[in-house]
């Protein structure tokens, strides 16, 4: 339902939870945030109120730079804990927060199950978790660093069929957030020195009036000094962004 990305030198934790709370007025029934530091990716997430989570995400104190979060409205499983968002692949590489719909999650989860992959949600978005790390983790995948998480996801929104908006962070890159969009909004908030992405533009209130909206079809790539947008299609075209200014 809600999704928040965050890189920059501020902590990531109290950015990431005040736009969860200015999208609270979509409606949801589970948050979470994963956060990224030296140590790897720990993610927190509860059903209920962002509050919830909140509560456990401030006693943890991170310093983390990086992070993505969600409001859940669940589609596929029901409201635990476990089926919230984010997702983190079972190899612990990968994690992703999603809106949307997987339509055909479940050949997608018999094939990676073939692969000795499992699963600890009953989720359509942890499938297309464990498809992202399963390519990434792929010798056949050319690229290093952040081109090569691009490639993964690439290749894994190419074989999804259904809609939508995610953000992707990956534990050997502490620098990048990937986001990708299908059906369902995702925006770019472009900061000094920090860099956003959220579903709706309302998150980025009080931190930046630069946006660029992501189209169909579309991934994009931040760093806390950059961003850039290229094609999901095998043309991989490279996009100019335009960036619009809100008044709030
Ligand atoms: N289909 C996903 C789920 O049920 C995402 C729901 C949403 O858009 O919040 O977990």
């Amino acid at each position: 339902c809600g999704i928040v990305g965050y890189i920059g030198k501020q902590r990531a934790s109290a950015i990431l939870l005040e736009g969860l709370k200015r999208l609270e007025y979509r409606g949801y029934d589970s948050a979470g945030v994963a956060l990224l530091d030296d140590s790897g990716i720990e993610v927190m997430k509860k059903t209920g109120r962002v509050e919830n989570v909140a509560t456990i995400v401030n006693r943890r104190n991170s310093t983390a730079q990086i992070g993505i979060s969600h409001t859940r409205w669940a589609t596929h499983g029901g409201v635990t804990d476990a089926n919230a968002h984010p997702h983190l692949s079972w190899d612990g590489r990968i994690s992703i927060v999603h809106n949307g719909v997987i339509e055909n999650h479940d050949a997608l989860r018999r094939f990676l199950k073939g692969e000795g992959i499992e699963f600890v949600s009953q989720t359509d978005t942890e499938v297309l978790a464990n498809l992202i790390a399963y390519h990434y983790a792929r010798e056949s995948l050319e690229g290093e660093g952040a081109t090569r998480l691009i490639a993964a996801v690439r290749h894994s929104l190419r074989l999804i069929e259904g809609t939508y908006g995610i953000a992707v962070i990956c534990t050997e890159l502490p620098k990048d957030i990937v986001g990708a969009r299908k059906g369902s909004p995702l925006c770019l908030g472009i900061g000094n020195g920090e860099n956003l992405l959220a579903s709706d533009v309302a998150a980025f209130v009080g931190r930046t009036q630069n946006v660029v909206y992501l189209d169909d079809g579309q991934i994009c790539h931040l760093t806390a000094d950059d961003f850039s947008i290229t094609t999901v299609n095998e043309a991989e075209e490279s996009v100019d962004p335009v960036i619009s200014q809100i008044d709030w």
